[in-house]
């Protein structure tokens, strides 16, 4: 989609390889963003408020310049297959990729019947489940969401909770988001960042839980249900094999600390996109800096499961939703930085901050 967008790419064949058709909404992306971004048309809900909560804080927060915004998958590849089908240099095919390689300067992908050769290959595959390694960190972000339709009004379309840590920590860091659509439906989703999964009944007793006892809503339909699984982990991942680039979760554009990675998977596709269309060589660096605050915080919530709910409820007592969101973006200047980190010196942060430098 990124490369679609510049002309003077318009000449070069590029082909799409997925195992599957992309027709079924596997997934709703949400993220703040404060431009307007290439996917605007199709965003199904936005809000200018959100909502903090926890046993410490209650917090409605506007975020202007921001908006926090939602897109379904289903909206998402629809859109995606509608604009290549636009253009005659892009063709799709539907196969399992057995293996990728590398040969002289080229790339090769393997699929059950052909083999295809290419310039440069962006691959979004993750060959191998992604393990913790000796060192580092690998916690899951492991969810349960299911968008509700409720009987009454129930629900304020211009405000969603972000983090709703008002339920057992048992586990770890555990909490809710709420995002409501309309004043009758909502998608209400069960997070937790923690080792291991729970026994899909657990989601589901929690999630009926919250709704009933935290939203006060008795009579609800669920309307759709979706699942994820998200590798938080501080392990370097490979960014390019010779004509191999990895991008996407392959390429570590999951933030380690957040989970979030539909803004970082943009931003590394239009960067790539530019530097094609400039013939530039393409640049995959990333940030000493933020690396390091992703492995403190993984360490500390690591080795302090029960930590969550405190750290995040300093992070939104103490700072402004645009600070928070730039530190998060990995776009945070040195003064943000203090104003996030000071709060939260501890012993537990003490340590985790010394262990990562050594
Ligand atoms: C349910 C869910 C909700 C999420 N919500 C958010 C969110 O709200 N905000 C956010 O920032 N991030 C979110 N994420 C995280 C992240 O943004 C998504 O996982 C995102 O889709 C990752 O993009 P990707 O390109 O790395 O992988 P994918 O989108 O999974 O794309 C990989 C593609 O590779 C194909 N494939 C895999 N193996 C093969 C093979 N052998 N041969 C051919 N094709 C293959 C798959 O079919 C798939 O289409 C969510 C993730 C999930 C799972």
């Amino acid at each position: 989609m990124h490369m679609l967008q510049y002309p003077e790419l318009k000449n070069k064949s590029i082909l799409l390889v997925d195992k599957t058709q992309k027709n079924t909404n596997d997934r709703t992306w949400c993220f703040w963003e404060k431009e307007t971004g290439l996917f605007e048309s199709i965003l199904h809900h936005r809000w200018n408020k959100l909502n903090f909560h926890s046993s410490s804080l209650d917090k409605e927060m506007s975020i202007a310049p921001y908006q926090y915004k939602m897109i379904r998958g289903i909206d998402f590849y629809e859109h995606c297959f509608r604009e290549i089908a636009k253009h005659s240099n892009v063709d799709v095919i539907f196969d399992d990729v057995q293996s990728i390689d590398n040969i002289n300067d080229k790339a090769l992908v393997q699929l059950k019947d052909q083999t295809i050769t290419c310039d440069l290959l962006f691959n979004s595959i993750l060959f191998e489940p992604i393990k913790k390694e000796k060192g580092k960190f690998l916690l899951l972000q492991h969810f349960k969401g299911s968008v509700i339709k409720t009987s009454q009004s129930a629900f304020d379309p211009s405000t969603a909770t972000l983090m709703d840590f008002r339920t057992s920590q048992q586990h770890g860091a555990t909490f809710f988001y709420v995002m409501p659509t309309s004043a009758t439906e909502a998608l209400v989703e069960y997070t937790l960042f923690t080792p291991a999964l729970l026994k899909q009944e657990e989601y589901d007793t929690a999630l009926q839980q919250y709704i009933q006892e935290q939203l006060n809503i008795t009579g609800y339909k669920v309307l759709h249900e979706e699942f994820g699984i998200i590798p938080m982990t501080n392990a370097r991942f490979k960014k390019r094999n010779g004509s191999i680039i990895n991008i996407g979760t392959a390429g570590g554009q999951v933030k380690a600390s957040s989970g979030y990675a539909f803004k970082f998977i943009q931003k590394q596709s239009q960067q790539i996109a530019a530097s094609l269309a400039k013939e530039e060589e393409i640049r995959l660096s990333s940030s000493k800096k933020f690396h390091y605050y992703d492995s403190v915080f993984l360490n500390v919530l690591s080795n302090h499961p029960q930590k969550g709910a405190e750290i995040f409820s300093k992070i939104f007592a103490n700072n402004l939703p645009e600070t928070i969101f730039r530190f998060l973006d990995n776009e945070s200047t040195l003064s943000d930085d203090l104003k996030i980190i000071t709060p939260l010196t501890s012993t537990a942060f003490i340590k985790a901050g010394i262990q990562e430098i050594l």
